[in-house]
């Protein structure tokens, strides 16, 4: 059935495949016959890579503070706008007992964090890029709104705490149902920080024995981070900066990949990815 023309015209066109079936009309079937029965599509979607959990999806990081916050007391001491109240633009933050800053534990983990985001295919964006003693914030404001300025699915603040010696362990915070402010976040914010909590639970770490009575949970009306955020939010106090075990951990190589683990952890049950 296939004429010497048409197996002329089916050779030369295999390399230009579907197109030129296309235009020529009249050499539809044939063209079908010779060519798309015999091509070897198996390989091209075996090497086809598999798509990344995270693919698509954009997230934001909220390493709490500033190394340099501690300089610009004028800048940082500013009131902004945290939900219907203002508060300062910023505070230097916690350290350990011999002054370990807690603005360089926080970026550290989320630096890990991000990495491992990123290699599952997601797109990280941090409030700060730097841990600097030349810098200072964003303001809480800014951290709160930026979620949502980069299109983010979620926003997750990380912190550390100091309480003092004898208490120890993680707790998350969501925000509160605050009118106008997080009636749109709420649900999805306390779904979040549980998420958040089922991923430091999974890697071991141990729960707040001092807030959230073994719920390792607390919900606060008071944090502009957490107020201004117009996309999902938490944010994780990691341990207690003045307990020597929490902050050996902190300052640890090791302990910091076991938080950023369960940070990421928390995150892909939260994405259900
Ligand atoms: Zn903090």
């Amino acid at each position: 059935m296939i004429r010497p023309t048409s197996v002329a015209l089916a050779i030369a066109s295999v390399g230009l495949a579907l197109t030129t079936v296309v235009v020529v009309p009249d050499r539809v079937a044939d063209h079908t016959d010779t060519v798309l029965v015999s091509a070897p599509v198996v390989p091209a979607r075996v090497l086809t890579p598999k798509a990344k959990p995270l693919a698509g999806i954009r997230i934001a990081l909220d390493p709490g503070h500033q190394l340099g916050n501690h300089n610009f007391p004028k800048q940082i001491n500013r009131p902004v706008p945290a939900g219907g109240f203002k508060k300062p633009c910023n505070t230097t933050g916690t350290a350990t007992n011999s002054g370990y800053p807690e603005a360089t534990v926080n970026f550290a983990i989320a630096t890990l964090v991000k990495a491992r985001l990123e290699a599952l295919g997601a797109t990280v964006l941090l409030t700060r890029s730097s841990n600097s003693q030349k810098l200072w914030g964003p303001c809480v404001n800014k951290r709160g709104e930026f979620g949502a300025k980069v299109d983010a699915r979620l926003t997750v603040s990380l912190h550390a705490d100091g309480a003092p010696a004898s208490d120890h362990g993680f707790h998350v915070i969501a925000p509160t149902r605050r009118k106008p402010w997080t009636t749109d976040i709420a649900t999805a914010s306390l779904r979040l920080a549980k998420a958040l909590r089922s991923g430091l639970d999974g890697v071991g770490l141990a729960r707040s024995n001092y807030i959230g009575g073994g719920t390792a949970l607390d919900v606060r009306s008071d944090l502009g981070t957490l107020n201004m955020s117009d996309v999902p939010v938490a944010m994780i106090e990691i341990g207690n900066m003045r307990n020597a075990a929490d902050a050996r951990r902190m300052k640890a190589a090791k302990g910091r990949v076991l938080y950023a683990n369960a940070v990421v952890a928390g995150i892909r049950t939260y994405l259900n990815r």
